[in-house]
């Protein structure tokens, strides 16, 4: 570590504590992670408040310290060797509020670390729906605007309002149009603050069978009580990754720890203690088993800490 940033860790700790915000030092990655893989970061911040949050953000920035927003872990892969700066953990950061209400529908105001999963909880508690489709996904809301999560024909930015982005160290709220979307991306950068979603009145019965229905499916096709991170490679257009992967006989193929799912040919499986250089290894032969055969340079979906695929 250079002297000044020793400098900036120092006065960020001070400062961490005087507000007491907890955070932790040279914490493991790995277990913040849905693959379980990843060295430690110089810092781990938990926030729970946004005025606090909002400090540490612009600190951050001011210092030019390298800092990376988690939110659950599950669309990214961390190096072994962990990263060089600080990690902001929102899992504390949540909480749901109703803005308004009428007989059809209910808009809510949700924290960014707030799970998908505390959401359709609460709808089943409260009578409100529509985001079903992404039950079971260990996602937080920001991650899941960040990534246009989506499933079943289905994507996040449909039920999007508006969106409180914190970008170049100032907050902005802006209307979730449908140009800012693409496939598995959320166009505008930025910190996702918070956002209002709009969900349908339903009733308690419904929402819970539509959920059924689709964690089942999400079961027969999905290797979902294992260790990974979702989708490896984003589907090329009016294709799909995981029917070209397994069409170069890939399915089962292991390197060290690191397996290509027997169930879905585009999930990388973590059978115990998978290091993050033997997935991207297992990665860069599928790109190439891919290109040789069909000619596609197949896209990772995934997100990297510290490493990359070059
Ligand atoms: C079993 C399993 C099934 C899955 N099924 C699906 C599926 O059906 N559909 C699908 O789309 N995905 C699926 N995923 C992948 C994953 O859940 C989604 O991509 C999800 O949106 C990631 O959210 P996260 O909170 O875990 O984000 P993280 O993995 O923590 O982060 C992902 C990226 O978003 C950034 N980020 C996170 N929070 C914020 C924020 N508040 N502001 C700015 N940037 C932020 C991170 O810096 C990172 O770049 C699955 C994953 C697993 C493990």
């Amino acid at each position: 570590m250079k002297k000044d940033q020793k400098m900036w860790f120092k006065e960020l700790d001070e400062g961490l504590r005087k507000l007491n915000v907890f955070f932790k030092i040279d914490e493991p990655l790995a277990p913040y992670t849905s693959i379980k893989v990843g060295g430690p970061c110089r810092r781990m911040i938990f926030p729970e408040k946004e005025e606090y949050l909002l400090a540490i953000l612009k600190f951050l920035e001011e210092k030019e310290i390298p800092f990376f927003i988690l939110g659950g872990g599950s669309k990214l892969l961390v190096s072994d060797e962990g990263f060089d700066g600080v990690v902001i953990n929102l899992s504390k950061f949540r909480g749901i509020q109703i803005v308004k209400e009428s007989k059809e529908n209910i808009i809510l105001e949700i924290l960014a670390g707030t799970r998908i999963n505390e959401i359709i909880g609460m709808g089943i508690k409260e009578g409100f729906g529509g985001i079903e489709f992404l039950g079971g996904i260990p996602a937080t809301l920001g991650g899941a605007i960040k990534m246009n999560a989506g499933a079943f024909g289905n994507t996040i930015s449909q039920l999007v309002k508006s969106i409180k982005i914190f970008k170049n160290r100032k907050i902005k709220t802006i209307e979730a149009k449908e140009d800012l979307w693409e496939y598995r991306k959320f166009k505008e950068d930025g910190i996702v603050i918070s956002a209002e979603l709009e969900l349908k009145k339903m009733e308690k019965g419904k929402i819970i069978n539509l959920l059924k229905k689709y964690l089942e499916k999400r079961k027969e096709s999905q290797p979902l009580f294992e260790k990974t991170f979702g989708s490896v490679f984003k589907n090329p257009p009016s294709l799909y990754a995981g029917a070209l992967i397994e069409a170069c006989n890939l399915k089962g193929y292991q390197i060290g720890s690191a397996k290509i799912s027997e169930k879905h040919a585009n999930f990388i499986v973590n059978l115990g203690n998978a290091k993050a250089s033997e997935i991207l290894q297992l990665m860069k032969l599928v790109q190439e088993k891919v290109f040789l055969k069909f000619g596609i340079k197949l896209e990772p979906e995934v997100n990297f800490l510290g490493c990359s695929l070059q």
